[in-house]
């Protein structure tokens, strides 16, 4: 058993991401970019831009925990939440069928 625990996503990640990530940090100043509204502006987490595996410091930027954890789980809603708005599309109305003649 590791001390750290496992994660999917860990095992994702490239061999170089300690490399990267403390570019990261470096570039952004240990801030969080995000800036939410609970944020505590001290990074500690590295954050994909563009949700996937595009582990490049273009796509990568500084977060502090409550916005990376606030934008993954809004990613992950906006999958769901764009299935349900397509079935729940509200029936259009026509105003001009009054039924007067
Ligand atoms: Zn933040």
């Amino acid at each position: 058993m590791h001390a750290w625990g496992g994660s999917t996503r860990k095992q994702r990640l490239p061999r170089t991401w300690s490399h990267l990530r403390s570019q990261v940090m470096r570039r952004d100043a240990y801030t969080c970019q995000i800036n939410g509204p609970d944020c505590v502006r001290v990074a500690t987490d590295v954050d994909h831009i563009q949700r996937g595996d595009l582990h490049e410091l273009d796509n990568l930027q500084a977060a502090c925990k409550p916005c990376h954890a606030r934008k993954s789980a809004r990613e992950g809603v906006q999958g769901r939440a764009r299935r349900a708005a397509l079935r729940l599309r509200p029936a259009e109305r026509h105003p001009g069928l009054t039924g007067e003649h």
